[in-house]
């Protein structure tokens, strides 16, 4: 099988494709054989340092294709059948893995490996966010950044179906015109924020803010809340949000702020099966629609992190490792 490995953190030049063996899974385990990868915005942060893991390592957290063999014990899926998984150990980016089988999800027959695989993480991101953490109610108004990336789009999907008025901010017009897509009811620049927010809601501001962007737009998604208004930082696209002052919490209104990883909201059985049932209930109902917006080759990871890092993605991104399949 064939592996995007690092061996030191750095640049996206530190990932390179190797041959390793193909390993055999152990008791709880599977096999798999990826037709499709999921590129998220965390896989630069592992491969960077910024979230630390224990080096030589493999990246990408995220994939569809078939079960080739199980060990013992996994009784949930078998070979042959078709699974979509993220895992909270890096390792998706390569022809083949072996992992836990828990992570492991059966796919319904109409729905493809690619539109698994573009949205699989970032829906159960974006599931958690709305119903678990912000518990979006109909009539709120949220603020999204980035609302034409990978999550933003889906994010911005599943708020509408919530019942809530979106607003939110892209670096292009571009972008605007595929969040305006996705359903958003007003896209800003990211300058215009605070006061346009504060146009569009009366003065008032909004009700919550999800920000995946991190540092760079941490201060105006606080001056968009309304008082007592909850901010949700679940990313660091722009560097990670550093230490603050509690008493700016006061000084804007009351806010809240809280920092949540999808990990976190998926620890147990119970809420792995409710999140993951809630997404395939979206799915079905037609809210949920991925927007592949770039395909890179297996071998081009490095091309597919440049372009993430540099804002010059939209929608979802996925690595394809046919070609390079023995
Ligand atoms: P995106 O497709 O959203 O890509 C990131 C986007 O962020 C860019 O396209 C860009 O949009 C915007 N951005 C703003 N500033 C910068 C910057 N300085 N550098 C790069 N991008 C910037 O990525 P994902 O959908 O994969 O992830 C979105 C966020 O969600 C990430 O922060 C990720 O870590 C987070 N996340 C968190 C999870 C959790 O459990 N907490 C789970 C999944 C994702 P524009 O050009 O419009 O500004």
């Amino acid at each position: 099988m064939k592996a995007i490995r690092i061996e030191k953190t750095g640049g996206p030049g530190e990932m390179r494709l190797v041959d390793v063996a193909t390993p055999q899974p152990g008791a709880g385990e599977a096999l798999v054989r990826h037709h499709v990868i999921g590129v998220n915005f965390i896989d630069t942060y592992h491969r960077s340092g910024l979230y630390p893991m224990q080096l030589p390592s493999g990246i990408g957290v995220e994939a569809a294709g078939v079960v080739e063999a199980v060990g013992e014990g996994v009784t949930h899926v078998a070979p042959g059948d078709r699974v979509v998984y993220f895992a909270a150990t890096p390792g998706s980016y390569a022809t083949h893995r072996v992992l836990d089988a828990k992570w492991l999800v059966k796919l319904p027959d109409d729905l493809s490996d690619e539109i698994a695989a573009a949205m699989w993480l970032k829906a159960c991101t974006v599931e958690f966010l709305v119903e678990r953490c912000a518990r979006v109610q109909p009539g709120d108004t949220v603020l999204v950044p980035a609302a034409a990336g990978g999550v933003g789009i889906l994010l911005t999907q599943w708020l509408k179906s919530a019942g809530a008025t979106v607003i939110g901010t892209t670096s292009t017009p571009e972008k605007a015109e595929i969040a305006r897509a996705a359903g958003c009811d007003h896209v800003l620049n990211y300058a215009d924020a605070p006061k346009a927010v504060r146009d569009l809601t009366g003065g008032k501001g909004v009700d919550c803010s999800i920000d995946g962007v991190g540092q760079d737009t941490f201060e105006s998604s606080l001056d968009s809340l309304k008082m007592r208004g909850l901010h949700i930082s679940f990313g660091n696209a722009s560097g990670p949000v550093s230490a603050f002052n509690l008493g700016i919490l006061a000084g804007k209104g009351s806010l809240f702020v809280t920092r949540p990883t999808l990990f976190h909201y998926y620890a147990t059985p119970a809420d792995f099966a409710a999140g993951t049932g809630a997404v395939f209930e979206k799915l079905r109902a037609g809210v949920l629609n991925a927007h592949i917006g770039q395909r890179f080759a297996l071998a081009d990871a490095v091309a597919a992190h440049k372009a993430l890092e540099a804002r010059a993605t939209t929608g979802s991104t996925l690595l394809i490792p046919q070609d390079v399949n023995p």
